[in-house]
C-alpha cells in the first residue's frame, strides 16, 4: 500500500495545514471534538480548538497531555458571554443550565463568540485552511465565508441520522401521519419503522412556548447546514456502511466518517478524565469492578443532559434492584436531585443494594468503566457518543432513548447492528414537559429487559458475539490502515487540494 516515501511527503504537506475547530459547549459535542482534534493533529495538521475558560479547565488535562506528547494542538480561549445572555454567571456548558428552558439563551450566547473570534482570526498562523465547527453554531459559516475557507460541519450524529433527517425533510412524511402511527422511514437501506412521537425536535417540536422558541433556532441551523462544504462523522464504515454510502451520494462525496473518536483515548488517565473530573474515585470503582464476575455488571447512564423525574428514577432503580444483577447507576439529578435524594433516604434503596449496586452522583468515567471486563451490558439513553462507545466496548445495550436523535440511534443498535434491546420508550421527552409526561418505563420493563440482555442462552450469546465483532472492527478503524484513518487522510488531502487551488487562483 503506502510507501514510506509517500507518507513522509504527505506529512510535510500536512504540516502547512491549520484546522480551526469550534465546538458547541456541550459535553456530547465537546468530548468528541477534543478527541477529533487529537486524531487530526496525529496526522501532523496543526489544530486550534476554540474553548471558553471553564471548559478549558474541564477538558484541559486531556488537552494538555496531548500537547505535552508533541501533538500540534493550540487552545484559543474566548470568554463566554453568559450574563449578557440571561444565563447564570458561570454557566458555560449546556449541562450547567439550571433548566433547558434557557436553551435559546445558550445559543444566543454562543453566537456572541463570533465577534471576538473575528478579532483574533488574523493572528492565527498559518491562516486556517478550514473551519470544522458544530453545525449548531450556524454563525461559524459566516466566519468561513468571510475568510474564504471551507466550512466543514460536525454535529456528533450518525450517518443513519443524517440520512433519515434528509429523507424526512424531503418527503415530509411526518406531516402526514398521526403522532403514534407507525410508518417506514423513507429511502433507507433497511425497512425501519418509527412514529412521529419518536422523531427529533426538528420534526416533532412539542407544544410548550419554549419548545416553539427553539423551532426557529432549529430551522435556521438546518438552512445554514445545507451550505456546508462537507461533513465529518463520528462513525466507521464497518458499522453503517450502507448509510454512509447513501449519505455520501447525497453530498457529492464530501462526507468523511473518521470515528470512533473515543478510541483515541489510549491510556486509563485519558479515559478516566474524559469529559470531566469524575465524581467517584476511579480506583475504588475499578476495584469494585475487579471483584465482580466477568460480564456480570449492568452499567446504567443516561448521558450528560437527561435528568429523570423522581417517579421515573424510582422505577429505574427498583427495576434494577429487582433484576438481581450487579449494577453501576449514574444519577444526574440537577434540579430534580432533591426529590430523588429524598426518596432514596426514605426508601433505603442505597442501603439495600449495598455491595451489589454502586451509585455515581454526577460524572462517571464512562469509557473507563465500559472497558472493564466485568461490565456485561450498558443501559443507555442512546446519545450517539454513548451508543458508539457501547459498540467500541463490545457490550450489548439496553436502549432507552429520551430526545433528539436518540430514537434513531436506538434503531441502529437494535435493528441495524443488532446488539441492542429496547426497553420500550415510546415518545421523546419534550422540553419543559418532562414532569407532565408521567412514567414512560416501568420497573417491570427494566427488570424484564435486564434479564433478556443478560440471558445466557443462544440469543444472548449471539448478541454478545456480535458485540465482540463490532468491538474488534471499532478498534481497527482508526488504526494505521483502518477505514477511518484512510478517510481522515482523504479528508485532509481534500482540504489540502482546496487550499492549493485557492492559492493558485
Ligand atoms: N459521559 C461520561 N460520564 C457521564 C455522562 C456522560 O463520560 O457521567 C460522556 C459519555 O461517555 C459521552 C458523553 O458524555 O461521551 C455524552 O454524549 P452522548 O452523545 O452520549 O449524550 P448526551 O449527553 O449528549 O445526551
Amino acid at each position: 500500500s503506502n510507501s514510506p516515501y509517500q507518507s513522509t511527503l504527505a506529512t510535510d504537506m500536512a504540516s502547512n495545514l491549520h484546522f480551526l475547530i469550534i465546538p458547541l459547549m456541550c459535553p456530547g459535542h465537546l468530548i468528541p471534538m477534543v478527541d477529533m482534534a487529537k486524531l487530526i493533529a496525529q496526522q501532523s495538521v496543526t489544530v486550534t480548538i476554540v474553548i471558553t475558560p471553564r471548559n478549558a479547565q474541564r477538558y484541559g488535562s486531556v488537552l494538555d497531555r496531548a500537547i505535552a506528547s508533541g501533538l500540534p494542538i493550540r487552545i484559543l480561549k474566548l470568554r463566554f458571554p453568559a450574563s449578557e445572555s440571561g444565563l447564570p454567571e458561570e454557566c458555560e456548558s449546556v449541562d450547567d443550565l439550571p433548566s433547558f428552558n434557557l436553551s435559546k439563551n445558550f445559543f444566543d450566547a454562543s453566537a456572541k463568540l463570533q465577534q471576538p473570534l473575528e478579532e483574533v482570526f488574523g493572528e492565527l498562523k498559518p491562516k486556517p485552511s478550514c473551519i470544522i465547527s458544530d453545525k449548531h453554531l450556524a454563525w461559524t459559516a459566516e466566519v468561513a465565508r468571510k475568510y474564504q475557507i471551507p466550512w466543514v460541519i460536525f454535529d456528533g450524529m450518525s450517518c443513519f441520522t443524517q440520512l433519515s433527517t434528509h429523507n424526512l425533510c424531503v418527503s415530509k412524511i411526518h406531516e402526514k401521519v398521526a403522532e403514534l402511527e407507525p410508518f417506514i422511514l423513507p429511502g433507507l437501506p433497511d425497512s425501519i419503522v418509527m412514529t412521529k412521537s419518536q422523531l427529533p425536535g426538528l420534526f416533532n417540536p412539542g407544544n410548550s412556548a419554549k419548545a416553539k422558541e427553539m423551532k426557529s433556532v432549529r430551522e435556521h441551523i438546518r438552512a445554514a447546514e445545507l451550505g456546508a462544504y462537507g461533513t465529518v462523522i463520528n462513525s466507521f464504515e464497518e458499522l453503517e456502511k450502507r448509510y454512509i454510502d447513501e449519505y455520501k451520494k447525497l453530498k457529492q462525496g464530501r462526507v468523511w466518517s473518521i470515528g470512533p473518536f473515543s478510541q483515541s483515548n489510549k491510556n486509563d488517565l485519558d479515559k478516566a478524565q474524559r469529559g470531566s473530573k469524575s465524581s467517584i474515585n476511579e480506583h475504588d470503582c475499578m476495584k469494585w469492578l475487579d471483584s465482580q464476575h466477568p460480564g456480570s455488571v449492568i452499567y446504567v447512564c443516561l448521558g450528560s443532559l437527561t435528568r429523570l423525574t423522581p417517579p421515573q428514577f424510582i422505577e429505574l432503580a427498583l427495576g434494577l434492584e429487582e433484576s438481581g444483577f450487579p449494577f453501576i447507576l449514574v444519577v444526574k439529578g440537577g434540579s430534580r436531585a432533591e426529590g430523588i435524594e429524598k426518596w432514596m433516604a426514605e426508601d433505603g434503596f442505597e442501603e439495600r443494594v449495598k455491595g451489589r449496586g454502586v451509585l455515581v452522583r454526577g460524572w462517571a468515567p464512562q469509557v473507563l468503566i465500559l472497558s472493564h471486563r466485568a461490565v456485561g451490558a450498558f443501559l443507555t439513553h442512546c446519545g450517539w457518543n454513548s451508543t458508539i462507545e457501547g459498540f467500541c466496548a463490545g457490550v450489548p445495550m439496553i436502549t432507552w432513548p429520551q430526545f433528539a436523535d436518540q430514537f434513531f440511534n436506538e434503531r441502529v443498535a437494535v435493528e441495524v447492528v443488532g446488539t441492542g434491546v429496547a426497553v420500550g420508550a415510546q415518545t421523546v421527552m419534550h422540553l419543559g414537559e418532562e414532569d407532565s409526561a408521567g412514567i414512560q418505563v416501568k420497573r417491570e420493563d427494566v427488570c424484564k429487559v435486564a434479564k433478556i440482555i443478560m440471558d445466557e442462552g443462544r440469543e444472548g450469546e449471539e448478541r454478545r458475539q456480535k458485540a465482540k465483532y463490532f468491538r474488534e472492527m471499532a478498534g481497527k478503524a482508526i488504526e494505521e490502515g483502518g477505514s477511518s484513518q484512510l478517510n481522515l487522510k482523504l479528508f485532509i488531502e481534500d482540504i489540502m487540494l482546496h487550499t492549493n487551488k485557492g492559492m493558485a487562483g
